[in-house]
């Protein structure tokens, strides 16, 4: 089988409509000949209405599917909605959902919008060893993100996935901090893994949009949800990401080796006093990381010395660098979680995550390394005596 670079530039691109084309046009229509003789389009049905399914979406699925060694794959309006559709799909009235207390800020409103329903959510980690706990004491849904945000602490899916099918419990991964350059988590056991491909995968900080990668059962019924929410991927969006999609694996190379001399750079650094990098021995899942990981991704998180006030300084100091909450683009952006991704946790339980109020969380871009390190340290100097 070609190499992921590979796939992510041609993978299913050849067979839509039958019409080859280099590159996959924008299937700009809502509607399509009515298929009076039950023609069939894609998984086996009629190609009618683009709530239903697009052909530039499904070359997008395809290429996501294979990427994920997945039987299929489906793409929607953004990463939120891929897993409110999830949440639709399998949690029902006494379903218990053990969820990382590190996923994404609103994943969990999200989650505990459906207590409303009569669904159990129970927030456990952040460390793997504590989720699993809360599994074997039973559950029947488990969501986790690959690497955390913003500690990028890297969860043990070989332990979480033995201990989810002994329990028979659904095992669901956000996987887009890791990307599937990095980690395919269903070939580690999981059973679901989403994405938001407004980061990486599209990588340029110009579209929304998000994708669910499983078998051929689940997508099913996922796409009856998706079609019921009217929550699929514009095509226009779509093409995007399919553009964006064949450059990751050169753009994660370059990030990634930015991020890495940033890390060591700030290690070194007088007024930093901690650095969370995955690829450095000193953070608390590196050994994790080691073996699950192909490459450590170009986000990383560091404390200055000081408290909030020098941390918003930095933030205004810097030029090159913007700031910004995103990740996984072109450009490098920095944030500052507890007054923006993490705000509505209460201190706390900021504090048990790791987040204190003078953490910076950077999302390395493909600048010239130099001139990142150049304005951080300027920055760092400008912001503190
Ligand atoms: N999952 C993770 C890990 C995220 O970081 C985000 C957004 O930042 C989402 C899901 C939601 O994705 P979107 O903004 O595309 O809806």
């Amino acid at each position: 089988m070609p190499k992921d670079s590979t796939r992510a530039i041609h993978e299913g691109e050849e067979e839509v409509l039958g019409v080859s084309s280099f590159i996959t046009p924008i299937y700009q229509t809502a509607v399509f000949p009515y298929p009076l003789n039950g023609e069939r389009g894609f998984r086996g049905r009629p190609l009618k209405y683009s709530r239903e399914d697009n052909p530039t979406n499904i070359v997008l699925e395809r290429r996501l599917a294979s990427l994920e060694c997945g039987e299929d794959a489906l793409v929607f309006s953004s990463g939120m909605a891929a897993i409110s559709t999830c949440f639709f799909n399998f949690l029902s009235r006494g379903s218990k959902l053990v969820l990382s207390r590190e996923v994404y800020g609103s994943t969990i409103p999200l989650a505990k919008s459906f207590e409303k329903f009569g669904v159990k959510v129970e927030l456990r980690g952040p460390d793997t060893e504590d989720i699993v706990e809360a599994v074997k004491s039973g559950c029947n849904v488990v969501f986790v993100e690959s690497m955390s945000n913003p500690i990028l602490r890297v969860v043990d899916l070989d332990l979480l996935a033995s201990t989810c099918r002994d329990c028979r419990a659904l095992l669901i991964v956000d996987n887009t901090f890791a990307t599937p350059l990095n980690l395919k988590p269903l070939t580690r056991g999981a059973d679901v893994v989403v994405h938001s491909l407004t980061k990486y995968i599209a990588g340029h900080n110009d579209v929304i949009g998000g994708a669910v990668v499983s078998t051929g059962k689940v997508i099913e019924d996922l796409w009856s949800w998706r079609t019921r929410l009217g929550c699929i991927l514009d095509p226009h969006a779509a093409f995007l990401v399919l553009r964006g999609l064949k450059t990751l694996s050169a753009r994660l190379k370059v990030s990634q080796e930015n991020a890495k001399a940033i890390a060591e750079f700030l290690e070194e650094h007088s007024k930093v006093s901690k650095v969370y990098y995955p690829g450095l021995p000193s953070h608390p899942t590196h050994s994790v990381a080691k073996r699950l990981l192909r490459g450590y991704g170009s986000v990383l998180s560091f404390e200055l010395k000081g408290d909030g006030e020098v941390a918003r300084r930095f933030l205004g100091e810097l030029k090159v660098v913007k700031a910004s909450p995103s990740l996984g683009g072109t450009e490098t952006l920095a944030s500052h979680p507890a007054s923006s991704s993490h705000k509505d946790l209460p201190k706390e339980e900021r504090e048990r995550l790791g987040i204190s109020d003078s953490l910076i969380r950077l999302s390395v871009g493909l600048e010239d390394v130099n001139d990142i390190v150049e304005d951080i340290d300027r920055a760092l100097r400008a912001c503190s005596p």
